[in-house]
């Protein structure tokens, strides 16, 4: 196409999972249980669900672009103040912002090779040079080759921690050794997406880097645990100074009313539900993980609310097999990993539903 930049023609779309409406026309199945997109059950939870019903009725005017009670709220969950938070369009949002506020053309970013792919696409957007860094055998990060493969000219570290798609924490002393060691022209996205979910004190302690005045911004969402994904918010935590360029470099107003209600409500009202479902999907985690084992299936440990799993099998031909018993789940093989798939934890039932039909799937190819 005339005129589109050379570094946006060398990034690919995203290739979403497929929904629920789609597989309901092209198969025409009664019960079709979506375990493709990491989406929580059981959100949104009450109070966020009565503030957004509610703040429909002003939706004719523009929300507070200083996004005063929000921040004020994260803030308080995070032991740090107002301004040491920026929010966004869900956390895909603060990753493009990222993108602008550190990269120019030719720097280069370091990633491992198989995580959110994102990071990889607004990276080469922004015409940056990837060096990307193979998970290990036990398909772990590699922080060490990760550090090796810093230089002069490496401008930002992309860190999934836990990992999509293999639902695998870091040891936060690891990391937090890894952002201490940092060049000074060097920074961490640490993206804690799915943060929530790991057991505690499996995170690194976030608070106490950015107090230091590291180089990192850490990135959360409403998406996953707090069950917002359809509303997109997300934010980050980073020292002031660089709130106030993520805040130049954003739009104004890159929250909408309704996503600002429900979050702000959630945060408020809803910690009582949010710790029940995050003790329902951890519960539920442990008990399919297990089921998969028995399958002879191998299971990494999950601190995510998905589980990656290992077959003998081509993931996509198995995954299609499911899809046709109304089963969406992620195929890795885009990630390099054509015999494993991920799939989202939902409730005990969705669960057994789809653990039936892998069963089935089993017998069949045997
Ligand atoms: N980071 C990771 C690791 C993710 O898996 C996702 C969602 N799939 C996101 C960020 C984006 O989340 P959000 O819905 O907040 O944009």
């Amino acid at each position: 196409i005339p005129g589109v930049r050379k570094a946006v023609l060398s990034a690919s779309p995203y290739a979403p999972g497929k929904t629920v409406e789609e597989v309901r026309r092209e198969l025409g199945l009664e019960r079709i249980v979506k375990l493709g997109s990491n989406e929580n059950p059981w959100g949104p939870f009450p109070a966020a669900r009565a503030a957004m019903a509610e703040e429909i009725g002003r939706l004719n005017t523009y929300p507070d672009v200083s996004f005063r009670e929000l921040k004020g709220l994260i803030a308080r969950q995070s032991g740090l103040g107002p301004e040491w938070v920026a929010l966004s369009h869900g956390a895909e949002g603060m990753l493009q912002t990222m993108g602008k506020v550190f990269l120019d053309p030719g720097d280069e970013v370091v990633l491992p090779k198989g995580t959110y792919g994102l990071y990889r696409e607004i990276s080469l957007v922004m015409g940056a040079v990837l060096r990307e860094i193979p998970l290990g055998e036990d398909f772990s990060m590699d922080l060490e080759e990760m550090r090796k493969a810093i230089t002069g000219k490496t401008k930002l570290v992309w860190l999934n921690n836990p990992n999509n798609p293999t639902g695998l924490a870091l040891h936060p002393e690891k990391v937090e050794d890894f952002v201490r060691c940092l060049p000074e022209g060097t920074w961490v996205v640490l993206d804690e997406a799915y943060g929530e979910f790991a057991a505690q004190g499996r995170l690194p302690r976030t608070k106490a880097l950015l107090e230091e005045r590291r180089n990192l911004v850490a990135v959360r969402t409403f998406s996953k645990a707090w069950g917002l994904a359809g509303a997109r918010i997300g934010y980050a935590l980073a020292r002031p100074e660089l709130v106030t360029v993520i805040d130049t470099v954003s739009e104004p107003f890159n929250a909408n009313r309704t996503a600002i209600a429900g979050a702000s409500a959630a945060l408020r009202e809803d910690v009582e539900a949010f710790r029940k479902a995050l003790d329902a999907i951890v519960s539920e985690r442990e008990r399919v993980s297990l089921a998969l084992e028995a399958m002879g299936l191998r299971v990494l440990p999950s601190s995510t609310n998905f589980i990656f799993f290992t077959l003998p099998l081509d993931a996509s031909e198995v995954s299609r097999m499911l899809l046709e018993k109304g089963v969406i789940v992620r195929p890795c093989g885009g990630w390099g990993f054509p015999r494993s798939i991920r799939v989202t934890v939902g409730t005990a039932e969705e669960n057994s539903f789809f653990l039936e039909a892998l069963g089935q799937v089993l017998a069949e190819r045997k």
